[in-house]
């Protein structure tokens, strides 16, 4: 049985790529039909911002991506929030200690820091490690008594894992393949405190084991990491679940990672929904409120590191779900588009029926104090072709519902015409004698008329079209007039001549 799991850390709003690696996640797992879990990495309580929880929980809601087990949704493997399991890792930590993988260490703050100043003023970098542990002060330079005194009188100390020297390692990631690590560059990370709480390395990796993930696919900030990991298993004689390692998210424009200050610059946002800071208060725009999709977001971030192997850019939830493969994603950086992600809001705006789009453009009219009877389906049917978002539903189309108070005066000099006047006065009188005032009749009268009279079409069309609608925009003439009636078509002419 497949089992992957997300598992963010509650430090703030889940940023697109947090979402990014949760639907990866997801995509893998329901492919499979594996479960999906959500874990929140609570232990360093330093960094726990209130509402950070709540954020991650909803935001997968909103992508449509939910989880099978996670808090409040116990699958036997619970609780899904590392703070609710403080108990459990102590013993992983001591077991280590008694099989000479991990050590007590009681080195003050002041004295690393000596230590790394001692290394910089020889140009060179502090690791602590098998190349000067003996130096520093840990069970591994000290007696039996001395650690034991430390202990018993309640001296600050952390659990280090004791990291192998002259080995080579070989690991290996689904999408990067084999990756050779040389263990005397590693540190020995510290697992666990004296307050109690385990280090992310251990809880980490005690999670993955008791809770039977078969599969870690998490960001490629995690990578250097993984040599740590794959010792930690050997160490506690666990087999290690598969890694992948996806690629970053880099920025629109230049290097480096995209960041809330690219979004911030370039007008777009980089959380899923919008988060108001709960220190200060400063609220970050979500593509939710900015009135995106969900599809089209989850479309967007699919393809961030991914693709399909052919042309097809269009996915719905469940087309990915059978395409997604973990063997094409790829190893290079993934560059955020925001002009890529609109295309595909627009795109999957298209495919939603006409009738759910109708009930939101309904509820943005009420929002904005319009009343009408005319078919609200219809008029969505007529301009969404042109649409973005439903928020364009309005600029598309307010002329169906309210009068020009204005005309565009780009638009007034091309149609208006010194002649217009009359022409448009014999138009009313035309208008007033059909009695059904259909888009076809009104349509055929009116044409029929203009060719008659063997003028060009623009000289009616153009000042009708400002009359209507006040500028040169929008969908076919008689269907506006069709639909706004006889009367306030008539009445819209005469606005326009005076
Ligand atoms: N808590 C880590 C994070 O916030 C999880 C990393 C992992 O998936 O192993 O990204």
């Amino acid at each position: 049985n497949i089992r992957v799991r997300f598992a963010p850390s509650p430090t703030g709003p889940l940023h697109i790529g947090g979402v990014r690696t949760a639907l990866f996640n997801y995509l893998f797992a329901k492919k499979q039909k594996g479960t999906f879990i959500l874990r929140i990495e609570d232990t360093d309580q330093n960094r726990y911002v209130e509402g950070a929880e709540d954020y991650i929980k909803q935001a997968l809601d909103w992508c449509g991506i939910p989880f099978d087990e996670g808090p409040g949704k116990d699958g036997g493997f619970g609780p899904y929030r590392q703070s609710e399991r403080k108990h459990l890792y102590k013993q992983y930590a001591e077991q280590l200690i008694k099989n000479g993988h991990a050590y007590y260490a009681f080195d003050t703050a002041e004295a690393l820091d000596h230590h790394r100043k001692d290394h910089e003023s020889k140009g060179k970098t502090f690791i602590y490690n098998w190349h000067n542990r003996e130096k520093l002060t840990n069970s591994l330079s000290l007696t039996d008594d001395e650690v034991q005194q430390n202990l018993n009188s309640g001296v600050p100390f952390v659990i280090r894992f004791k990291s192998p020297q002259d080995e080579t390692l070989h690991l290996f990631d689904e999408i990067r393949g084999d990756i050779k690590i040389d263990t005397n560059i590693l540190d020995d990370k510290i697992l666990f405190k004296s307050d109690g709480m385990p280090t992310y390395h251990l809880a980490n990796i005690v999670d993955d084991h008791l809770m039977q993930i078969t599969h870690v696919i998490r960001g490629e900030e995690w990578l250097p990491s993984l040599a740590l990991h794959v010792l930690l298993y050997r160490s506690l004689g666990w087999n290690p679940p598969s890694f992948s390692h996806l690629p970053l998210i880099l920025k629109p424009v230049g290097k480096g990672k995209l960041s809330k200050r690219d979004g911030d610059k370039l007008g777009f946002p980089v959380f899923p929904l919008a988060w108001t800071d709960p220190k200060t208060k400063d609220i970050s725009s979500g593509y939710k409120e900015d009135g995106y999709l969900p599809q089209a977001v989850v479309n967007m971030l699919a393809f961030l590191g991914w693709n399909p192997g052919t042309e097809q850019e269009l996915f719905s939830l469940e087309e990915l779900i059978q395409e997604f493969d973990l063997k094409r994603v790829n190893k290079a950086g993934a560059k955020f588009d925001p002009e890529k992600t609109k295309w595909f809001q627009q795109q999957h705006l298209q495919q939603t029926k006409t009738s759910i789009l109708s009930d939101q453009y309904a509820q943005l009219l009420q929002q904005k104090n319009v009343s009408t009877t005319l078919d609200i389906h219809k008029i969505v049917d007529t301009i969404k072709e042109r649409a973005v978002f439903v928020e364009d539903f309005w600029n598309l189309s307010n002329f169906f519902f309210i009068a020009p108070s204005e005309y565009e005066a780009k638009a007034t000099k091309k149609a208006w015409k010194e002649d217009t006047p009359s022409l448009m006065h014999e138009l009313i009188r035309i208008l007033d004698d059909i009695t059904d005032f259909s888009e076809e009749n009104v349509s055929t009268i009116t044409k029929g008329w203009i060719t008659g009279k063997e003028i060009g079409f623009g000289k009616i069309m153009m000042p009708l079209r400002v009359a209507l609608v006040g500028s040169l925009q929008g969908p076919d003439l008689f269907l506006i007039a069709s639909m706004i009636g006889k009367t306030e078509t008539i009445q819209r002419i005469e606005n326009a001549i005076e």
